[in-house]
C-alpha cells in the first residue's frame, strides 16, 4: 500500500505540494512497492474492489467535501480520517502517532517536503524505527534519487525496512488528475496521550499579504540582488515585474538588510520557484540561491561581474548595470506597447 499524508488548508482545500505527492505516488506505485522487501510480496492490506496501485491518503483534523472531491480526482482511492479534539490543532508527535496508528506494517509512507511532512515522516520513522528519506524527487528500480545539500547534488539510496518513509521534495512534480474516483472514507477515533501532545501549535498566523506575492505560481519572475543598491532601488525591477505580470523575488541579502520582506526570498530558506523564466538582476548566484531556482525553465543573469556563478549558469546574460539594463528593457517594452 502507498499512503499519502494530505495537507490542507485553512479552507479545507488539498495543499498543492500535497497534490504533487499524491501525484508522485499515484505515477510511482508500482515501483516503491518493487523496493519493498521481496518485491512488496507482505504489502497486503490493499481495501478489497480498489484499483491496484492507486494511492490511499491520510488527513488529520478537519475534512471537507472539497478535499475528498479533489483526492479522488487526483485518484486516491480511501481516506483516513484521523480526529480527536486534541488533533484539531497540529501537534507533530500526537499526529505522528495517530499516522503510526493507521499505517501499514509494510509499504509506502509519504509526504510532501514540507516543514510540516518533514516534521511529521522524521517523527513517524524513529516511533516506527524505519528508515526515512528526505526530498526524494525520483524513483527507479534501482531506488530513490533525492536531494541533498539545498538542491545542488543528488543522491541515490534505497530503504531496507517494511516501510518506506519519504518526502517528496516540492516541484518534484506537477499535479495531474485522473480518471476520478468517489473515495472510500475511513473515520477513526484514536487515543491521544498528553505525552505526545507535549509540544503543540497554539497560534496560526498568515503572513501578511503584500502585492508581490504569487511566487510559486509565477510564470515569470524577476530576482533582485544585492546589486540593486538599496532599499530604494527597486523602481526599474518593480516596473519589469508589472509588464510581465510577474513577481518579485529577491535573495537572502535583500531581506537580511529589511529591504524587502521574507515572503519574497528565494531559495533553501525562501521559496521553491519554477517560473518559465527568471531574470535575476544583480544576484551572485550562491548554492542557496540556486536551490531555489532549479525549476525555473528559463534563467537569465543581468550582472555587471561576467565571472559570477548567476551568468555562468544562466541561459542568456547582458553584462552591466542592472539599473541601466532593466531600465532599457522597461522603456523598449513601453514603447512597443505604445
Ligand atoms: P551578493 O553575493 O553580494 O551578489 C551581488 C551581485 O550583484 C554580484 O554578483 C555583483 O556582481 C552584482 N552587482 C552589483 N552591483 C550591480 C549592478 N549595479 N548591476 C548589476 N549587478 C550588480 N541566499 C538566498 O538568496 N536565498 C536563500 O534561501 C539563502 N539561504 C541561505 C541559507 C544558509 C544556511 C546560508 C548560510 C546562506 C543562505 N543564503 C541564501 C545566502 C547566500 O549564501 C548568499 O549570501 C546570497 O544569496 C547572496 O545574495 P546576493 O546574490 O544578492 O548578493
Amino acid at each position: 500500500m502507498t499512503l499519502v499524508f494530505v495537507e490542507t488548508d485553512e479552507t479545507g482545500a488539498v495543499q498543492l505540494t500535497s497534490a504533487e505527492a499524491v501525484t508522485f505516488a499515484r505515477t510511482h506505485a508500482a515501483t516503491l512497492t518493487s523496493l519493498l522487501p521481496d518485491g512488496g510480496a507482505a504489502t497486503s492490506r490493499e481495501v478489497s474492489g480498489t484499483p491496484s496501485g492507486s494511492p490511499e491518503g491520510v488527513v488529520v483534523g478537519p475534512l471537507s467535501d472539497a478535499a475528498v472531491d479533489e483526492l479522488g480526482r487526483l485518484g486516491v482511492s480511501v481516506i483516513h480520517h484521523l480526529q480527536h479534539p486534541d488533533l484539531e490543532e497540529y501537534s507533530a508527535a500526537a499526529w505522528a502517532q495517530a499516522i503510526v496508528d493507521i499505517a501499514p506494517d509494510s509499504g509506502t509512507l509519504l509526504a510532501s517536503g514540507t516543514p510540516r511532512g518533514m516534521e511529521l515522516m522524521a517523527h513517524v520513522a524513529v516511533r516506527t524505527g524505519e528508515r526515512m528519506a528526505a526530498n526524494v524527487i525520483a524513483v527507479d528500480e534501482e531506488g530513490l534519487l533525492r536531494q541533498v545539500y539545498g538542491g545542488t547534488a543528488f543522491e541515490r539510496l534505497r530503504l531496507d525496512g517494511e516501510l518506506q518513509v519519504l518526502t517528496v521534495a516540492g516541484h518534484a512534480c506537477s499535479p495531474e488528475e485522473t480518471a476520478p474516483t468517489t473515495p472510500q472514507i475511513y473515520d477513526y477515533e484514536l487515543e491521544v496521550t498528553e505525552e505526545d501532545l507535549r509540544t503543540r501549535a497554539t497560534r496560526t498566523e498568515a503572513e501578511a499579504a503584500d502585492d508581490t506575492s504569487g511566487l510559486s505560481q509565477a510564470r515569470a519572475v524577476v530576482g533582485a540582488g544585492r546589486g540593486v543598491g538599496s532599499e530604494n532601488g527597486f523602481g526599474e525591477v518593480l516596473e519589469l515585474v508589472d509588464h510581465l505580470d510577474g513577481a518579485l523575488g529577491v535573495s537572502r541579502v535583500v531581506t537580511g538588510l529589511g529591504w524587502r520582506p521574507h515572503a519574497e526570498q528565494v531559495g533553501q530558506t525562501g521559496s521553491r520557484i519554477s517560473p518559465d523564466v527568471y531574470i535575476a538582476c544583480g544576484i551572485s548566484g550562491a548554492i542557496q540561491h540556486m536551490a531555489g531556482i532549479e525549476g525555473a525553465k528559463t534563467l537569465i543573469a543581468i550582472n555587471t561581474d561576467e565571472e559570477a556563478t548567476m551568468v555562468q549558469r544562466a541561459d542568456y546574460a547582458i553584462i552591466g548595470d542592472l539599473h541601466e539594463v532593466v531600465g532599457a528593457v522597461n522603456e523598449e517594452i513601453r514603447n512597443r506597447r505604445g
